[in-house]
């Protein structure tokens, strides 16, 4: 199982570089996500990777309070910098020197006693290296001399960033652990939801805290089965005014996914979703998650015999990556149909985590090439799929080995993911069909 991994905020005055910066340590793997259509990624939140390490990554210049003025504004970005990162890399502009709002956001962070790490950007050539010395007056420590747009010396800062990070501190939890989170906008129900599990027959809450990093996730056992809710934003709110702001909610919500394997996107039933929640599911999809739609506030809902399909047909066209995704309609309050829940939590966990045989993996392949040839290209080059397998699970990811793997398209990709999900269950958990070259 993943171990959570850390997290660096970037910090600093508006124009210093941190979003150069920060689009410097992420920048390729943005990339990677944008070229999927319908499916973004917040551009403030996002992971990398340095000497095998792989962190995450936030540009907290992203998150802005409405129209507080400036020290305000740096105030509640230093302050979430020091809540939510491991280490914090404090950005100033060389070629300004100190300024006094430099001075006030050193002192905030200065106090938090997490690592920071100081970062003088700008410093383009070495010809302006002395004017390093007047930010020994940061009392942060060594000024690191970096150059956001033309990509010097962030080594030499990711180094001394790295050196800051937690050890490992191993597997936060068992293997067989279900780790849930439940995503969706403030009132949807998350909290009472979570109540109301904990309060079924059957389940025992443990009174260990269960985490070393993080000691508000809930862990529970259902018949044998240990289960733990991570903690998610709206579920701890602690009254900081950066918490009413959509980009750290969205923030909260996705760090959740990341620790989590199974995702609850809870909905309330009467209304819809918005497109914050669109944007949080695709992440799910995309972190390779299971993911179940909760329909909550049910009991409220006014019903006839077609409602449920109604709602479920509207839900499914807002959503048409998740067509894996099952559709539960339930009430917190009342707690109808509450008892499904779990269940579906198991089941969906076991085809996260499902391994097929291979032959009968490969025999759906080949009766689907069958039914539908494989594409050609404008030459008329032709497809050849010679063998599948499926490397790993937590998705399930297969390798079909062809002749050419740019004449793998997206509809013959999805044509392909339809017959293997008609012969195995893989309700709730996406996979993924990659093609490698092999003649
Ligand atoms: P932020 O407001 O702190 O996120 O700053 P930005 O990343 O938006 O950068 C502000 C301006 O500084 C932009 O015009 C950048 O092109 C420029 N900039 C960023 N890094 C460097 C650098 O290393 N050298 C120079 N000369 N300009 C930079
Ligand atoms: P959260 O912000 O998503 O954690 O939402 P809460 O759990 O705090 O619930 C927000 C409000 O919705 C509270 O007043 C709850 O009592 C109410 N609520 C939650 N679930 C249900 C439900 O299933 N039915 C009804 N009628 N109200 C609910």
């Amino acid at each position: 199982m993943e171990v959570p991994k850390p997290v660096l905020a970037i910090v600093g005055r508006p124009n210093v570089g941190k979003s150069t910066i920060f689009n410097r340590l992420v920048g390729e793997r943005i990339a990677i996500v944008e070229d999927k259509p319908g499916v973004t990624r917040d551009r403030i939140y996002s992971s990398s990777e340095w000497l095998n390490r792989e962190f995450h990554v936030i540009d907290t210049g992203g998150i802005e309070i409405n129209d507080e003025p400036l020290m305000v504004q740096m105030r509640y970005q230093a302050e979430l910098a020091i809540e939510e990162a491991d280490v914090i890399c404090f950005v100033v502009n060389g070629r300004e020197g100190v300024t006094g709002a430099d001075e006030e956001v050193a002192q905030l962070l200065f106090r938090s006693k997490k690592p920071i790490v100081l970062g003088v950007n700008k410093m383009d050539d070495p010809s302006l290296h002395d004017r390093l010395y007047e930010f020994y007056s940061l009392g942060i420590g060594d000024p690191i001399p970096i150059s956001g747009s033309h990509g010097i010396g962030l080594g030499d800062l990711l180094d001394k960033v790295v050196e800051h990070f937690p050890v490992d501190e191993g597997e936060e939890y068992d293997d067989d652990t279900i780790r849930i989170s439940l995503i969706g906008r403030p009132n949807v129900g998350k909290s009472s939801l979570v109540n109301a599990i904990l309060g079924e027959e059957r389940v025992i809450v443990s009174d260990i805290p269960g985490t070393t990093r993080d000691a508000i996730d809930t862990p529970f056992t259902r018949d044998g089965q240990d289960y733990v809710v991570i903690d998610t934003a709206g579920m701890r709110k602690k009254g900081k005014v950066y918490e009413t702001t959509e980009k750290y909610s969205v923030l909260r919500a996705l760090k959740a996914i990341e620790r989590s394997d199974v995702v609850l996107m809870v909905i309330n039933g009467e209304e819809g979703l918005i497109e914050q929640d669109k944007k949080i599911a695709g992440y799910a999809h995309e972190a390779g998650r299971a993911v179940i739609l909760v329909v909550n506030k049910w009991d409220v809902v006014e019903k006839d015999d077609k409602t449920m399909q109604k709602y479920e047909e509207k839900l499914r066209e807002e959503l048409l990556y998740l067509t894996y995704a099952p559709i539960l309609f339930l009430s917190a309050k009342t707690k109808r149909r509450l008892h499904h829940l779990l269940p579906l939590v198991q089941e969906v966990s076991e085809n996260h985590n499902l391994r097929v045989p291979t032959h009968v993996l490969n025999d759906v392949i080949v009766d689907a090439v069958t039914m539908t040839p494989t594409p050609t290209d404008h030459g008329g080059k032709r497809l050849r799929i010679n063998y599948a397998t499926q490397v790993s699970v937590a998705p399930p990811t297969f390798v079909l080995f062809v002749n050419d793997p740019e004449l793998l398209h997206f509809s013959y990709r999805r044509y392909l993911e339809n017959n293997i999900r008609k012969t195995f269950n893989f309700k709730g958990t996406p996979i993924r069909i990659l093609a490698r070259k092999k003649n």
